[in-house]
């Protein structure tokens, strides 16, 4: 009996999925963080990306955190690639426009070196391509080629080797699905607020619908593009309960410090991955750190909104010291900024819901409508 419950566990914790999509962002006068990072199936993999992640942040700290006119930008993205088990993370760090990758290949929390893809003969063919230790060697592979990220990116067509392994190419598609949008009746004569959601998707997000629902509310989600594809589902519950997305940048850079092609880049890009994932189009952009100018506001026909009232959730951490703020300020036509990548902001939203029965709470393109007549 005791060997029975042992496999039992043992199945529901292998069987757990821990997929999750981690965001850090904070800002201070100095300098700004933005990092994204997932969480895998994997024990061992997770500790590797955290323990890169906390190091890359300590090192940019101390030599960009300090007596600087201008603040300085950590950005660490990631792209996440699952091939037969082998899960492929990169880790994109960004400094200013420096860029630095980092990979990590793993299978059956295992690490996974490039002697344990390739045959004897596939290690020559590499050899003709690169000429460093391969121990170490900083690479990912896709469902077509191997990259190799030394000072440069070699990109090589998996054709060219046999491989210890069979790749295998019947990668799941989802179904497609058809947005409708969802028939809500709004109340003129009643007082409105919109709030808003930055930085999602993540594992609160849809508690933090149900929330709504539950208070016949609704909100505008300002997601990043870099989410939407692994929050499909949540991103679709989203809209069937009458919220609406808005476009919140690709992975969170600060646009007054990019060039030209990067701002269209991180606005088009996240238009682009909601259509084609949602059959949805934003018609929303918040830029991040709500940081604009009149370069940002000529590159997009995307209806820029910032807010009235900011929570300052990710800085107060604490629900009755975050609500303590919130209430003195809310009032009819205000606009309210959280964030629906953390714990402490579905609790307080748990409070102050009920605190807010005199306002009927609207996503915002219904609060501007309202306005318009
Ligand atoms: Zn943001």
């Amino acid at each position: 009996m005791k060997k029975f419950i042992i496999i039992l566990l043992t199945l529901f914790l292998v069987g757990c999925d821990n997929n999750d999509i981690v965001t850090d962002i904070s800002e201070s006068d100095d300098c700004i963080f933005s990092i994204t990072y997932p969480i895998t199936n994997y024990k061992k993999l997770n500790k590797q990306i955290k323990k890169y992640i906390r190091r890359t942040k300590d090192d940019f700290k101390k030599n960009y955190c300090s007596n600087k006119l201008d603040r300085q930008e950590l950005n660490i993205d990631f792209k996440k690639n699952i091939i037969n088990n082998y899960v492929n993370i990169k880790l994109i760090v960004s400094i200013d426009n420096r860029k630095v990758i980092k990979t990590f290949v793993y299978k059956d929390n295992k690490k996974i070196s490039i002697y344990d893809i390739l045959t004897e003969n596939d290690l020559q063919i590499l050899s003709s391509y690169i000429n460093t230790d391969l121990s170490n060697l900083n690479f990912e592979f896709d469902e077509d080629n191997l990259y190799i990220y030394t000072d440069e990116t070699i990109i090589i067509p998996l054709e060219e080797f046999d491989l210890n392994f069979e790749i295998n190419k019947d990668y799941n598609i989802n179904g497609t699905y058809v947005y409708n949008e969802v028939n809500k009746t709004i109340d003129k004569s009643k007082k409105t607020i919109a709030l808003t959601f930055d930085d999602g998707p993540s594992i609160y997000t849809e508690k933090i619908i149900d929330l709504l629902n539950e208070y016949n509310a609704s909100a505008t989600f300002f997601v990043l593009g870099n989410k939407v594809k692994d929050y499909r589902d949540t991103l679709i519950y989203m809209l069937e309960s009458g919220n609406e997305i808005g476009n919140h940048t690709y992975n969170h850079k600060l646009l007054t410090n990019q060039s030209d092609d990067e701002i269209l880049y991180q606005i088009n890009e996240t238009q682009k991955i909601i259509n084609e994932t949602l059959d949805y189009t934003p018609v929303l952009f918040r830029p991040s750190y709500g940081s604009v100018n009149k370069k940002i506001r000529n590159s997009t026909n995307l209806d820029i909104i910032l807010w009235n009232i900011d929570s300052l959730d990710w800085k107060y951490k604490n629900k009755t010291k975050i609500i303590n703020h919130i209430l003195p300020k809310i009032d009819n036509n205000k606009i309210i900024l959280m964030h629906d990548t953390h714990k402490y902001t579905y609790d307080t939203l748990k409070e102050l819901l009920p605190k807010l029965k005199d306002y009927q709470i609207v996503t915002v393109s219904e609060l501007k409508k309202l306005n318009e007549g």
